[in-house]
């Protein structure tokens, strides 16, 4: 491609309203261009980046046995009802009724395809011998995000790789679940992303039931810990604690002591007030759990894990409760909720017992309590783990400790079990004449994502640093001076023998002084340079600078094609 006949628009100076190196590069590189908040124009750059992560996922993906097909984009709202996830999905399923001759024709986005995938199995699926098998596609889904932001990363239109699996029992599930496991691996490390598998929630099968893959970053919107000893790692919502070491004692308990608190109704605020650290609070929090209160003692400074509460109160759903149920159950305003006489039952967090003379509220407003102690002074219904994981807390699988870390989910695995196939009826007949639902495993993989995630981690102060798996173009060529035409012979040369040797080249035939084009280079991160000066020529060189260099090479122009085409087959 001549830079001249495609559209590459670079630009020198940082975007307004993109806040973190992968979104400033894609606008920067002419990569992407906005079209509104969520929703982009992938520019020819762009588009070949993202095409060759397309296709390492659909190599791998066939490499594991799965099948390709194409659903569509437009689904009927029925299908979303019979499943329960209209509600489920809420604000974020793009839906709309359209006018068909009569009627109105009420249909969804697919913000992702179980459900239509498992109306396709129920249909032509009915016998043991036609399992096990995978689906797949990479198609555009829909979801209106709540905040879309950092460019590509959460976007309301992305396109996704969504396989499905069909098994007829849970041994063949986790087969299924395992090789796709194996092909995420693989495509990970083509596509040159540091990835890291964590554990997640699991859903109806239990057990090691969902993985997401997490590629390490300061700007990923997900958090995971990670334990560098034995290497357990998941994200924060799964994340166990190992056994606590119990706070030091302070040695004499102090009384109970009411104190004033005016306007004060964080643990931030009355932490200054009374001038004592957030570790020293109890923070009691009202929940409405499947319809009745409860309250959640947690140390000031740790954040509470509503699946740790939900699963150790045995209650699917979890809200904190609105202001009136604060009021009903404490008798004060949110904001100063105590564990003296409330009207819920109490569980605590196992670091709440290890607080002596705690600040707690006084279920009064503007009011808190210091010297707080127990079981002096109150009493909770049981212990248990129902924070989140912090750093440095202890590993709960040896003795090392846990580094939490921020993280973009690329992709997800996960054992769905019966769910849809029991709500759609898809089910088949085993060797006995005996009719069972199909147990499922659905795998997602953010394609959009892996070049945002590949950018934010692998870049430079002047640009992209494309692995050559990704890159738009395997090489560069940069002649110096358009308008020498010995230059231009030369380098039409060069550009002809190394696309005839199937290397893929970007000719920079822009009219431009040499430091423009050297500056744009860096900045789309071409891996290899190839400069064409007169100088050079007339000594029958060339110069080749690797992107991930700082000096240059020289190499004999006799012969350049072949030796340039061998290097980057190298790198591939
Ligand atoms: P998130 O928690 O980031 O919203 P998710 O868990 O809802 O993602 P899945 O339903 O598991 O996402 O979708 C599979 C994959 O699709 C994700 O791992 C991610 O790579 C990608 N993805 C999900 N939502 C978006 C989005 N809004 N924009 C771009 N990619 C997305
Ligand atoms: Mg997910």
């Amino acid at each position: 491609m001549r830079w001249t006949q495609s559209l590459i628009p670079t630009m020198k100076e940082s975007p307004e309203g993109a806040e973190i190196p992968s979104h400033v590069l894609m606008l920067r590189a002419g990569l992407i261009g906005q079209v509104m908040a969520g929703a982009y124009t992938y520019l020819p750059l762009g588009l070949r980046a993202l095409r060759k992560a397309e296709q390492i996922v659909r190599d791998e993906m066939d490499r594991a046995g799965a099948v390709e097909l194409l659903m569509s984009a437009l689904t009927p709202i029925a299908l979303w009802e019979r499943t329960g996830r209209v509600e489920a999905f809420g604000n974020v399923l793009i839906n709309f009724k359209v006018k068909r001759q009569n009627r109105q024709v009420h249909m969804a986005l697919g913000p992702t395809h179980e459900e239509v995938i498992t109306d396709l199995v129920a249909h032509h699926i009915n016998s043991y011998r036609q399992l096990p098998i995978t689906l797949y596609q990479i198609q555009t889904k829909f979801r209106n995000e709540e905040r879309p932001r950092f460019g590509v990363l959460r976007t309301s239109e992305f396109l996704m790789k969504d396989a499905y699996s069909f098994d007829t029992s849970v041994e063949g599930l986790n087969a299924s679940y395992d090789k796709m496991y194996q092909a995420y691996c693989n495509i990970f490390q083509r596509c040159g992303l540091a990835y890291l598998p964590v554990e997640a929630e699991s859903g109806p099968i239990g057990g090691d039931a969902s993985h997401e893959f997490m590629v390490l970053s300061d700007n990923g919107e997900d958090r995971v810990v990670h334990c560098a000893a034995c290497s357990y790692a998941a994200n924060l919502e799964r994340a166990d604690i190992g056994q606590r070491i119990a706070m030091k004692a302070v040695t004499q308990p102090e009384p109970l002591t009411k104190v004033d608190t005016p306007n004060a109704g964080s643990i931030e605020q009355v932490s200054k007030l009374l001038k004592l650290p957030p570790e020293r609070f109890i923070k009691t929090l009202i929940y409405v759990a499947d319809g009745n209160p409860i309250a959640v003692l947690l140390r000031g400074d740790h954040e509470a894990n509503e699946g740790k509460i939900r699963r150790v109160a045995k209650v699917t759903k979890l809200e904190l409760a609105p202001a009136e149920v604060v009021q009903q159950v404490t008798g004060a305003p949110v904001g100063f909720a105590g564990p003296l006489n409330l009207k819920a039952p109490i569980w605590a967090d196992h670091d709440v017992q290890a607080i002596a003379n705690a600040v707690i509220g006084a279920n009064e407003a503007d009011k808190h309590y210091t010297g707080a102690n127990m079981p002096r002074d109150f009493q909770v219904q049981s212990y248990a783990d129902l924070r989140n994981a912090g750093e440095g807390d202890p590993c709960p699988r040896c003795a090392g400790k846990l580094a939490l870390r921020h993280a973009i989910e690329v992709g997800h695995v996960f054992k769905l079990g019966t769910k849809y196939s029991d709500a759609l009826d898809a089910r088949f007949l085993d060797d006995k004449e005996q009719q069972h639902a199909a147990i499922m495993g659905c795998y997602g993989i953010g394609i959009n994502r892996i070049v945002a995630a590949l950018i934010e981690t692998s870049h430079d102060a002047n640009g992209i640093i494309w692995p050559m798996s990704l890159a738009p173009y395997e090489v560069i060529l940069t002649p110096l001076n358009v308008n020498q035409e010995a230059v231009m012979q030369a380098t039409n040369a060069l550009y002809e023998q190394l696309q005839k040797a199937g290397v893929e080249v970007l000719l920079d035939d822009r009219d431009q002084r040499p430091g423009v084009k050297f500056k744009d280079a860096d900045l789309i991160g071409i891996p290899l340079r190839v400069v064409i000066g007169e100088r050079g020529l007339k000594a029958g060189q060339l110069e080749i600078k690797w992107r991930t260099e700082a000096e240059p090479a020289m190499i004999a122009l006799d012969g350049a094609a072949e030796a340039i085409a061998t290097m980057v087959r190298e790198k591939r």
